[in-house]
C-alpha cells in the first residue's frame, strides 16, 4: 500500500468527487509526515447529500428487510476480504498498531454489521399493542459525525444501524481520518448500495460538520465525539427539531472487588484503560482497588504496564503507538503535570515526551496515585494512556468513588463472583458494565452508550435500529 493518499473525496448520489479548497493536512502521527489532505466540503456540497438522501429515503425504506440485511452482510464479507488494506489505512492515518486495528477496525466492524442484519431480520418492524398496529419505519436522513479514534467502528456503528432501520446517511468523518471513510463507504457501494442511501461530505467539525447538523431537512443527527462538540451539535440540531444520539466522552472506573484475582484483575484493567494509547472512550482510566491491597497492586500494575510495548505502528509487536497529533500528545503531558501539582505520584510514566522512536508523538503508559478527587485528572477525561489509581474502603465506597464522576460511560467491575459483580454492576451510574473483562467484539449485538455528560441515546443492537426509526400507532 503507498504512504501517501489523493485528496479525500466525497461521495453524493452515487458520484466520487474531490472537492475544492484550502488543503488541511492529513498527518501520520508516527512518520510525522504529511500523507494527504481533505478540503472542507462546505454547506452547498452538504445540502446537495442531504437531498440526495432525502430523495433516495422512500424507496430504501420501503424494501424488505432482507435486501436491507443482505447488503450488510455483504459489506462485511468485503470488510474481511480488505481488512489489511482498510486496518493499514487507519494505522497510518492515526497511529493504531496494527494488529488492534484488524481487530477493532476490521473483524469488529464486520461483526456489528453481520449482528445488526441479524437482528433487523428479527427486528418488530410491527406490534399488535392493546388492539393497535404499532408499525416502524426508516426516520428519514441520518447526519452522522465521527470522530478519529476507533474510525471505522464508529462509522458502522451508525450506518449500519442507520441502513438496516431503512434510513438513509450523510457521513462526516473526522478530518483525521478521512481516508479510511473513503475506503468503507465504497465497500457497502461495491456491496450494491443504491446511489443517495449513502453519502460523504469531508471535512472540518466547525465548517462541514456544523453545516450537517444544522440542515433542516435531516430526521437525525448521530454525533461520536467530544462534550463540546455534542453540545453544539445538540444546540444547532435543535434548531429544526432534530433528533439527536449523543456519544460522548468518559472517565470510566475499573473496580477490582476484594475477591477478585488481582493479577488477573490489574492486568485486564490496565490493558482497557491503555488501550489505543488511551484514545478509547470506554478506556478505563480510573482504577479503583481496595486500599488494603494497595502495596501489592503497585508491583503488578507496574508489571502489567510493562507489558505494553510501544513502538511502529506496523510492527506486529507493538501494542501502544503514538498518539494522534501533536497536539494531543502537549495535551496529556499537561494533564500530567497538572497531575503531579496536585500532589499525584507517577508509579510509571515521566510526564516527558517518550523517547521511543526518533519521530511519533508517544507518550510513555502513565499510572497516577495518591491524588485527590478534585484533580483533574480524577475528573477529566484526557484521551492518552494515563490511568489513576484511587482507593477505596468498602464495597459502598467503591460504588460512591464510581459515580462520582460527571461521565457515565462504562465501567469494568472485577470479582471471582459474577453475582457479585452483577450486583454491584446495577449501582453504577453508567451505560454498560464489563464484568472480568468481557469485550465489545465478543458481544457486538449489545446497546451501547452514556448518560450524564457522555451523552444519549444508544447504539448497537435492537436499539441502535430503534434510534433510526420512526413508529405510527394504527388504531381500528
Ligand atoms: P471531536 O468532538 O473533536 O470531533 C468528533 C467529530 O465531530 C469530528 O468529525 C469533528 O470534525 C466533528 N465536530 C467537531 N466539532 C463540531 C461541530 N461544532 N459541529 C459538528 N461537528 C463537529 O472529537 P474527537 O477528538 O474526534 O474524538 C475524541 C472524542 O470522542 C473523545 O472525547 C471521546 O471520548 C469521544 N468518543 C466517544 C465515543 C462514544 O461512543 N461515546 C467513541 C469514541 C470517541
Amino acid at each position: 500500500m503507498a504512504d501517501t493518499f489523493e485528496r479525500a473525496r466525497c461521495l453524493v448520489d452515487g458520484q466520487w468527487f474531490t472537492p475544492a479548497g484550502p488543503a488541511i493536512e492529513v498527518i501520520n502521527p508516527y512518520t510525522e509526515t504529511v500523507i494527504g489532505d481533505v478540503v472542507d466540503a462546505g454547506e452547498q456540497i452538504v445540502h446537495d447529500a442531504v437531498r440526495a438522501a432525502a430523495a433516495a429515503h422512500p424507496a430504501w425504506r420501503d424494501t424488505d428487510v432482507d435486501e436491507r440485511a443482505a447488503l450488510l452482510e455483504r459489506t462485511a464479507e468485503l470488510l474481511i476480504r480488505d481488512e489489511d488494506t482498510l486496518a493499514g489505512i487507519v494505522s497510518r492515518e492515526m497511529g493504531m498498531p496494527i494488529s488492534l486495528s484488524r481487530i477493532t477496525q476490521a473483524q469488529l466492524p464486520a461483526q456489528v454489521l453481520r449482528a445488526t442484519a441479524r437482528i433487523a431480520r428479527n427486528f418488530p418492524w410491527s406490534q399488535d399493542i392493546d388492539g393497535a398496529t404499532l408499525v416502524r419505519r426508516g426516520s428519514g436522513v441520518v447526519g452522522a459525525v465521527t470522530p478519529w479514534n476507533m474510525p471505522v467502528h464508529q462509522i458502522v456503528a451508525k450506518v449500519a444501524a442507520a441502513l438496516a432501520a431503512g434510513s438513509t446517511v450523510v457521513l462526516k468523518a473526522s478530518e483525521m481520518t478521512p481516508y479510511d471513510a473513503n475506503c468503507l463507504v465504497s465497500l457497502f457501494h461495491e456491496a450494491g448500495c443504491p446511489p443517495g442511501v449513502l453519502n460523504v461530505v469531508t471535512g472540518t467539525g466547525a465548517v462541514t460538520g456544523a453545516a450537517l447538523a444544522a440542515h433542516p431537512h435531516l430526521a437525525h443527527v448521530s454525533f461520536t465525539g467530544s462534550v463540546t462538540a455534542g453540545r453544539t451539535v445538540a444546540a444547532l440540531a435543535a434548531a429544526s427539531l432534530t433528533r439527536c444520539t449523543l456519544e460522548l466522552g468518559g472517565k470510566s472506573p475499573a473496580v477490582l472487588l476484594p475477591d477478585a484475582d488481582l493479577d488477573t484483575a490489574i492486568t485486564g484493567a490496565v490493558a482497557s484503560g491503555l488501550v489505543n494509547s488511551g484514545q478509547a472512550c470506554n478506556a478505563t482510566t480510573r482504577l479503583l482497588i481496595p486500599e488494603t491491597v494497595a502495596d501489592d497492586a503497585a508491583d503488578l500494575i507496574t508489571a502489567a504496564v510493562a507489558q505494553h510495548r510501544l513502538g511502529d505502528p506496523f510492527d506486529p509487536l507493538t501494542r501502544q503507538g503514538p498518539l494522534v497529533s501533536a497536539r494531543q500528545r502537549d495535551r496529556v503531558l499537561d494533564y500530567i503535570g497538572n497531575a503531579i501539582d496536585a500532589g499525584g505520584h507517577l508509579l510509571t510514566g515521566t510526564g516527558k515526551p517518550s523517547e521511543v522512536a526518533e519521530t511519533g508523538f508517544f507518550v510513555d503508559p502513565t499510572v497516577i496515585t495518591g491524588l485527590p478527587a478534585d484533580a483533574t485528572a480524577i475528573r477529566e477525561e484526557i484521551f492518552g494512556p494515563v490511568i489513576a489509581v484511587q482507593t477505596y474502603t468498602d464495597v459502598d465506597d467503591a460504588v460512591r468513588i464510581a459515580n462520582d464522576c460527571a461521565y457515565g460511560l462504562s465501567a469494568e467491575v472485577w470479582s471471582a463472583d459474577v453475582d457479585r459483580a452483577r450486583t454491584v454492576a446495577t449501582r453504577l451510574d453508567v451505560g454498560q458494565v464489563k464484568i472480568n473483562g468481557v469485550r465489545t467484539r465478543n458481544r457486538p449485538a449489545v446497546p451501547f452508550g452514556g448518560v450524564k455528560d457522555s451523552g444519549y441515546g444508544r447504539e448497537l443492537g435492537h436499539l441502535g435500529i430503534e434510534e433510526f426509526t420512526d413508529a405510527t400507532a394504527v388504531m381500528s
